[in-house]
């Protein structure tokens, strides 16, 4: 169940996809020994994007940064982000160190953003991936991207529920 700072949420962002980063970033994140819950390709709507940086809203670069979560900024087959959910001790600080600080210009070079990220002409901290900030942000993004059925281990407490289901049938 849900233990302090045990999971956290990466995503390689559009530009990791661009850049054919997949194998490099899962590389260096298999060096933290942490095991992998749960993965999966997803098409970004902009609906998610905002709900996911819902506290930049007030930022002047709100919009350019969900439409680079989204993949707008590039070609359309790139219109995706591969979302992943580690979880292990110290899984949170973990990979943060390993992924190195937001803006890739400032990041330690050897850590994943610092080799691989760039600032554009445009201002947009182009960083190869996301990954939590702390066990709140991790909880609520886990929650946001993922359902307990996607999960292998149940990383929060989750509940059945029934549904009721409306389908045409024949008579
Ligand atoms: P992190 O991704 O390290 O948790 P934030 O949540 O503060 O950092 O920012 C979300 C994303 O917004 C960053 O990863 C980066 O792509 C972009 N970003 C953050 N700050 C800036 C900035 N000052 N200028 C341009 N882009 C930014």
């Amino acid at each position: 169940m849900t233990r302090k700072n045990n999971q956290s949420l990466v995503l390689i962002k559009p530009d990791g996809l661009v850049k054919s980063l997949t194998g490099n970033i899962l590389t260096r994140l298999s060096e933290t020994k942490l095991r992998i819950v749960g993965a999966k390709v997803v098409k970004v709507t902009r609906e998610l994007a905002e709900e996911h940086y819902a506290h930049l809203k007030d930022k002047p670069f709100f919009n350019a940064v969900a439409d680079y979560m989204m993949g707008k900024i590039y070609a359309k087959e790139y219109e995706r982000v591969i979302a992943i959910v580690y979880a292990g001790e110290g899984a949170i600080d973990k990979i943060r160190k390993m992924a190195g600080a937001t803006n890739p210009e400032e990041a330690d070079q050897t850590s994943i953003r610092g080799q691989y990220g760039r600032v554009t002409t445009k201002g947009i901290f182009e960083n190869v991936i996301h990954c939590s900030a702390n066990e709140e942000d991790a909880e609520r993004e886990i929650k946001l991207w993922f359902k307990p059925d996607e999960l292998i281990e149940e990383v929060y407490a989750s509940e059945e529920v029934e549904v009721k289901v409306k389908k045409r049938i024949w008579k």
